[in-house]
C-alpha cells in the first residue's frame, strides 16, 4: 500500500470516526448497550458502505484485506474510541476468533462460523482464564474435554470470558490429553452458547462497571456441554499452540489501540490545559508542571508508536514467532505508557476529569486491565529477561 493510499485510508476513517463512532460514546452512555443497538447498526452499516469494514479479514468473507502493519495504523485511529474496532468489525475477542478459524478451522466451521462471525451478524468469546487457577501459566487449568462417542463433553469453570455476553459461540481452552507435557494438553473447541449446559452465570462488575454486550467480562459454566467431535479446532493438543498465535498479533493490535487512546487523552488534556484559567488570563498550560504532562507525554507517545512499527516490521519479515521478545516488550511497555497518560490527561481535568461527563474515566477504568490482560507485566518482562539471559548462558526454565 503506497504512502498516499494509507493517508487515504486514515483520513477516510478518521471521517466516519466523527461522524459515526465519537457519538456512539454518548449514546451508549445514556441509553446502555441494548438500548443503543439501533444507532451501533447504523455505524456499523456507514463502515460498511464505506469499503472499510473488518480490516484484517480477506475480500473473500467481505473484509479489506489488509497487511498487517497498515491494519495495525489503522487501529490507532480507531482507537481513540472504544467504540472504533467495534464499529469496524475488528474488536477483540471477535478478531483474533476469525483469525484462528481462518488459518485453522474446516470449510464447515468456516461456514458455520466465520462466514457470520466476520459479517458481524454473530458475535464469538474466548473462554481460557479460569478462577480458580493463575491465567498467567496457561498450561495449568481444570476445565476438561473428553470424547465420549461422537461427542466432546466439555466441563468446567471460567472468568473473564469477555464478550459471552450475547455471543453465539465460544472457543474454549480444554485439557483433552491429561497426561501429555505440559505446552500440548489443552486442545480448543468451539461450543454454541445455546448447548445445554452452557450457563452465563453473571458479567462481572469492574470497578463499578459490568458492562454489557461485547463490552463485557463474564464467568461462564460448563456443565457437561456435549458438541460434535468436529468441533475440534486443528489437532489435539494444539490449544497452547494454537493461543501463542492467536495472542501474538493480538498483542500488536491492543499496542495499537492503546496509542489511539493515548492520542485522545493528550489531545483532551492540552485543550484543558489551553482554556481552563487558574486565575484571570492564566490558563493552566502556564504551569510548568502542566508542561512536564505534556512534554513526557508527547515522547512517550512517539517512543511507543515507533516501537510499536518496529516490531510490526519485525513480525512483517521474520513472523510471530521470531519476534516473540519484541512483542513482549511493548506489550509492557506501551500499557504501562497508556496508564501514565490517561493518568496525566485526569489530573489535568481535576474533578472533571473522574466524571463520566469525558471519556477518560471510561477509558482510565476499562483500561486498567490492559497491564493484565493477554499476559501481566511481570510474566512479559520474565519471559523478556528469561530470553536475554539464555544468550548469556543462563538457563532460567518456564515458570510450571
Ligand atoms: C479486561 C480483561 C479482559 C480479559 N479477557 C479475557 C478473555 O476474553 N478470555 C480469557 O480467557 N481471559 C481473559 N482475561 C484474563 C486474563 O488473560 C488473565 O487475567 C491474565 O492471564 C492473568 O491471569 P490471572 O488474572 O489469573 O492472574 P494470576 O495468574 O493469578 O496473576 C496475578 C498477578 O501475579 C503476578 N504474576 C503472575 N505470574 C507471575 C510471574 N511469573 N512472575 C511475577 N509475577 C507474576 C502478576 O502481577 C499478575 O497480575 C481478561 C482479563 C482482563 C483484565
Amino acid at each position: 500500500m503506497t504512502d498516499e493510499a494509507m493517508e487515504r485510508l486514515l483520513e477516510r476513517a478518521g471521517e466516519l470516526m466523527d461522524s459515526h463512532v465519537y457519538p456512539l460514546e454518548e449514546t451508549v452512555m445514556a441509553k446502555g448497550w441494548e438500548g443503543s443497538a439501533d444507532e451501533r447498526a447504523a455505524a456499523r452499516a456507514a463502515v460498511k458502505a464505506a469499503g472499510l469494514w473488518a480490516p484484517q479479514m480477506p475480500e473473500e468473507y467481505g473484509g479489506m484485506g489488509l497487511p498487517f502493519r497498515p491494519h495495525a495504523q489503522l487501529s490507532t485511529v480507531l482507537g481513540r474510541s472504544t467504540f472504533g474496532h467495534y464499529a469496524f468489525g475488528c474488536q477483540a475477542p471477535d478478531a483474533g476468533n476469525m483469525e484462528v478459524l481462518l488459518e485453522l478451522g474446516t470449510e464447515a466451521q468456516k461456514e458455520q462460523w466465520l462466514r457470520p462471525l466476520a459479517a458481524g451478524e454473530i458475535r464469538s468469546c474466548f473462554s481460557m482464564t479460569e478462577p480458580d487457577r493463575a491465567g498467567s501459566n496457561p498450561t495449568w487449568m481444570e476445565t476438561r474435554a473428553e470424547l465420549d462417542g461422537d461427542e466432546w463433553v466439555v466441563d468446567g469453570h471460567k472468568w473473564f470470558t469477555s464478550s459471552a455476553d450475547g455471543a453465539a459461540f465460544a472457543i474454549v481452552m480444554a485439557v483433552t490429553e491429561p497426561e501429555g507435557p505440559a505446552h500440548a494438553r489443552a486442545s480448543m473447541i468451539i461450543v454454541p452458547t445455546d448447548a445445554p449446559g452452557f450457563e452465563h452465570v453473571r458479567r462481572i462488575s469492574i470497578m463499578g462497571d459490568e458492562g454489557g454486550g461485547w463490552a463485557s467480562h463474564s464467568e461462564v459454566r460448563y456443565h457437561s456441554v456435549r458438541v460434535p467431535k468436529e468441533n475440534l479446532i486443528g489437532g489435539r493438543g494444539q490449544g497452547f499452540l494454537i493461543a501463542q498465535k492467536r495472542l501474538g498479533p493480538g498483542r500488536i493490535h491492543h499496542c495499537m489501540r492503546w496509542i489511539g487512546i493515548c492520542e485522545r487523552a493528550f489531545d483532551l488534556m492540552c485543550k484543558r490545559a489551553v482554556a481552563r484559567e487558574i486565575a484571570p488570563g492564566k490558563p493552566l498550560a502556564t504551569r510548568q508542571m502542566v508542561q512536564d504532562f505534556i512534554a513526557e507525554s508527547r515522547a512517550e507517545i512517539d517512543a511507543a508508536r515507533l516501537y510499536v512499527e518496529h516490531v510490526a516490521d519485525v513480525i512483517d519479515q521474520k513472523g510471530t514467532h521470531a519476534a516473540r521478545t519484541e512483542i513482549s516488550c511493548i506489550k509492557f511497555f506501551v500499557a504501562n505508557i497508556l496508564q501514565k497518560v490517561l493518568d496525566r490527561a485526569i489530573q489535568v481535568h481535576g474533578a472533571l476529569g473522574i466524571t463520566d461527563d469525558l471519556p477518560l474515566s471510561h477509558l482510565f477504568r476499562h483500561e486498567r486491565g490492559a497491564r493484565i490482560y493477554d499476559g501481566p507485566d511481570e510474566v512479559h518482562k520474565a519471559s523478556v529477561a528469561r530470553r536475554i539471559l539464555r544468550g548469556y548462558g543462563l538457563e532460567l526454565g518456564s515458570i510450571g
